[in-house]
């Protein structure tokens, strides 16, 4: 069998996974952990799923200061329970792969620079990714490291949907949309192509609803629209983060009021959003605990469906109707009353909601009549492992 590390490096987090695949394909989810709070008061919290315990320690300021005392803490933890000598591969997560890299890629001295020229267009999240790329490459120099993306699947998205009317010279800098969340869709085409080959062949709206959302039309597997754009910023009504917005807004924020760009950027992407609007909270648990006698509370989940729907239409009519909707991640995995308003707003394009089937939990949410609704869990760590392990079978042939 395979072991697969998988690192997701955040702003002060780093989370990871192993993975184990074996010689049919078959995977297994041997342990998932993080260390949280990275230069604050640090926290580790680790579950094993192979039978040995679990842990969860808080760990006193400075453990971590940085993402290389971070993965450090992960490897030698990894050293102690299988020993690191049991690693085939490491998969990082990398959020933006630019115009280049629409595949999976090794990661040399050659690729790691081409992939730090890309940070400014992911200021907040590529160098955290590199982090931990970097800190690999020095705590493990013999370990293959891969890199996969959350743009590459979106690589499909034809010209026409992928340029802003810019001037032809700014569209040429790479100022266009690139999408996001790329390693779930992508897990999702693959279990829907698994589970209902003729339905995955059709048009399929995936909406990826954490607290970072987006929605991606597929036509045959493949995405041909995204919400998100140059940013992970564009699109839906996220935990934090605005999405769309008139650009004008920034001009006069800067102009007017006199904020700075980074006071306008750290506005967009951490205090807006659910937590802006309601100011209590950016997770949905707590916005539906307080929504029966908190007006801003409900009026945040009312704009969060509001643009879902809203955003969907657009999508059906790019795919010229729509023969299924996947609900994915923390909100659309967790929250059937999300999922019966998004549905009930969409029943112009004929849906149908099942709700029995939508508060049991069930994997297909709609009734008989119209397209087909469905709950599907995604697994971007299981993503990242697979194309790991594919790339290691490449290389060694
Ligand atoms: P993710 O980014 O995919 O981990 O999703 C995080 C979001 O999922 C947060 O807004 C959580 O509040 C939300 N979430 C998780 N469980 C539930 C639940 N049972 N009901 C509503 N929202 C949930």
């Amino acid at each position: 069998m395979k072991i697969i590390l998988v690192l997701n490096a955040g702003s002060s987090s780093v989370k990871f996974a192993l993975i184990g695949i074996g010689k049919e394909g078959e995977e297994q989810d041997l342990a998932r952990g993080a260390f949280d709070g990275i230069g604050q008061v640090s926290r580790w919290s680790v579950k094993r799923f192979d039978g040995l315990a679990n842990k969860e320690i808080t760990i006193s300021n400075g453990m971590a200061s940085n993402h290389k005392e971070a993965v450090s803490h992960i490897l030698t933890w990894i050293d102690q329970n299988y020993g690191l000598a049991s690693l085939t591969a490491a998969g990082h997560r990398v959020v933006h792969g630019g115009a280049d890299f629409i595949q999976p890629v090794r990661l040399d001295a050659q690729t790691i620079a081409a992939l730090r020229t890309l940070v400014p267009l992911a200021p907040l999240h590529q160098p955290h990714n590199l982090a931990a790329i970097d800190s690999l490459n020095e705590l493990a120099p013999a370990l293959p490291q891969m890199a996969c993306f959350d743009t590459a699947f979106h690589a499909t998205i034809p010209d026409i949907g992928r340029q802003f009317a810019l001037p032809r010279a700014i569209t040429a800098l790479g100022v266009k949309r690139y999408g996001f969340h790329g390693l779930s869709y992508s897990y999702i085409a693959n279990e829907l192509a698994r589970q209902n080959a003729g339905l995955a062949k059709g048009r399929v709206l995936v909406a990826h609803l954490g607290n970072g959302a987006s929605l991606c039309a597929m036509r045959g597997g493949q995405s041909i629209a995204t919400t998100m754009g140059f940013s992970a910023l564009d699109g839906l009504m996220m935990g934090t983060r605005t999405g769309s917005i008139d650009p004008a807004v920034i001009f006069y924020l800067m102009r007017d009021q006199k904020m700075t760009a980074d006071d306008v950027e750290a506005m967009l992407y951490q205090k807006s959003g659910l937590l802006g609007v309601s100011g209590l909270s950016n997770d949905m648990r707590t916005l539906r605990e307080a929504a029966g006698n908190n007006r801003s509370a409900r009026e945040a989940i009312d704009m969060f469906t509001y643009r879902i729907v809203r955003e969907a239409g657009a999508m059906i009519a790019v795919m010229g109707g729509i023969d299924a909707l996947v609900f994915t991640a923390g909100i659309g995995e967790n929250d059937p009353e999300l999922r019966a308003d998004v549905i009930k707003g969409l029943e112009f394009a004929g849906f149908s909601l099942d709700e029995t089937a939508n508060n049991a939990k069930n994997r297909k949410i709609s009734t008989a009549m119209g397209p087909v609704a469905l709950v599907v869990p995604t697994n971007e760590e299981v993503m990242i492992a697979r194309e790991t392990a594919v790339l290691i079978d490449r290389d060694h042939k």
